[in-house]
């Protein structure tokens, strides 16, 4: 299998079994040579990768590393493809049931987790169970909703792929109240996210959007205070505004391909709201910076998409309790808690899905891959982490992120089905020797934080590792 000189040019995502894909697919630029790819050197992996030859089984040379020269991928696959059959079989009644009592949960904490948060300025038990009712309503149930999970399964609906959370405002805030726009989630998440893990165009490549920082020119101390800034703010910081701009970027690619004109042509790039180039991560410093240069779009399609959060959130949930007749302290324990747990659930999310797919044990690719081959497969187990799986509520507090790597296998199975994947999948891997990273959040957290900073890098795949 050659790696060198890839064709660049248009991918449209037709493997994709996934609902509800925008009219006419998901397009992306792809193909960059990675003879030519700056990134492989510029993030410190030094100039040597494979300039071609096998890539995986014996015929591989002696810089591949040995696990990968032992490998049968096809008969791997295979086996892999089966525990796909069989658990998408055994999918049912009980699937719909367990999401349910999962809503069910995330409901009870979050009206709990309220009047203890009327109830007195600061309770512990109250921004514990606002934080994670605001996590888990995102990772547990719009993220496997969106991506189809629950599609053909629930037959009121309600949890249908296109329909949940998509719409208006009003529908948005009703179904997934969050930062993010349901529908920029979708299209950074399962197409851009799931379909190009760890690559270049990788949206949430951890290295690749930090490398302002691995790269500066200051000490460890400031870096980690950055770190942990992003952490407790980012997903208004960072995921509000960089899944608008790859909602915006795939509109635009996809009407540039409907009209046959280049990206770069002059044609596309006049009157852009974001720049189509890839880089580091648009953060909405970047959306302020503009706006100070005088371009005021991002800051516009941003504030668009996280105002009516923000004010329904901080704003009219809270003033609710002046309208039912209770005393402004009232009003003031109910922001304040909402303030606090609107931190933590940050820092909750950021531990887990920042973590997902990063470390210096975790593999990035700098090529790309055909959807549902079986090295897109292989690239699903060793570009993701699992956390410890097992039990509703253990998987709860992880928000079903704990089976990322069963998840990037198959992104629309329900969470009942992870849960029976995970153990065969890990068997299997175990078989033909496949790396299979299953650690704590707190185990991941100096590998998350050290490949943010620049002291650990991740395996690259083209390289050999
Ligand atoms: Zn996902």
């Amino acid at each position: 299998m050659c790696v060198g000189g890839t064709t660049v040019g248009w991918v449209k995502e037709e493997a994709s079994s996934e609902e509800g894909a925008p009219e006419g697919g998901v397009w992306h630029v792809v193909g960059k040579d990675i003879q030519a790819d700056k990134d492989a050197t510029s993030y410190g992996y030094g100039a040597r990768v494979l300039s071609g030859g096998a890539m995986w089984g014996p015929e591989c040379g002696p810089e591949v590393a040995g696990w990968r020269r032992g490998l049968d991928l096809a008969g791997w696959a295979s086996e892999i493809r089966g525990i796909e059959k069989q658990v998408r079989s055994e999918q049912g009644e009980r699937d719909t049931a367990h999401l349910h009592k999962m809503v069910r949960w995330t409901q009870v904490c979050w009206y709990l987790g309220l009047v203890l948060a009327c109830a007195s300025r600061v309770s512990v038990a109250g921004v514990l169970l606002l934080s994670t009712a605001t996590f888990v309503q995102w990772t547990m149930i719009g993220h496997h909703v969106i991506h189809g999970g629950y599609s053909k399964l629930d037959k009121s609906g309600k949890y249908k792929r296109g329909v949940f959370a998509f719409g208006n405002v009003a529908k948005r805030l009703h179904d997934w109240s969050d930062w993010m726009r349901p529908e920029a989630w979708d299209v950074e998440h399962n197409h851009l996210h799931h379909y190009q893990l760890g690559e270049e165009n990788d949206p949430d490549l951890v290295e690749r959007n930090m490398h302002s920082v691995r790269s500066a020119d200051v000490g460890l101390f400031w870096k980690y205070l950055i770190v942990l800034f992003f952490a407790c703010t980012w997903k208004w910081t960072y995921y509000a505004p960089n899944t608008t701009k790859a909602l915006y970027k795939t509109r635009k690619m996809t009407e540039f391909k409907k009209r046959g004109i280049s990206p770069d042509s002059a044609e596309a790039q006049k009157g852009l709201t974001f720049s189509l180039e890839d880089g580091d991560a648009y953060t909405i410093f970047q959306a302020v910076e503009d706006a100070a240069r005088g371009r005021f779009g991002g800051l516009y399609e941003i504030s668009s998409v996280m105002l009516p959060y923000a004010v329904w959130h901080f704003g009219i949930m809270p003033a609710m309790t002046l309208a039912a007749g209770f005393p402004a302290e009232t009003f003031y324990n109910c922001l304040t808690n909402l303030l606090i747990a609107e931190v933590l659930t940050n820092v909750h999310a950021f531990l887990v899905i920042a973590g997902n797919h990063v470390g210096d044990d975790c593999y990035r690719f700098s090529t790309p891959v055909a959807p549902k081959s079986d090295e897109f497969l292989l690239r699903a187990v060793i570009g993701s982490v699992n956390f410890p799986t097992g039990g509703d509520v253990n998987d709860m507090l992880h928000g079903f992120l704990n089976y990322q790597i069963e998840h990037h296998l198959w992104s629309d199975l329900s969470m009942v089905s992870y849960q029976k994947a995970a153990p065969l999948v890990r068997e299997v891997c175990a078989k033909y020797g496949v790396p299979y990273v299953q650690q704590t959040v707190w185990q991941r957290v100096p590998k998350t934080v050290g490949c943010m900073v620049g002291t650990k890098s991740m395996k690259l795949w083209e390289r050999g590792d």
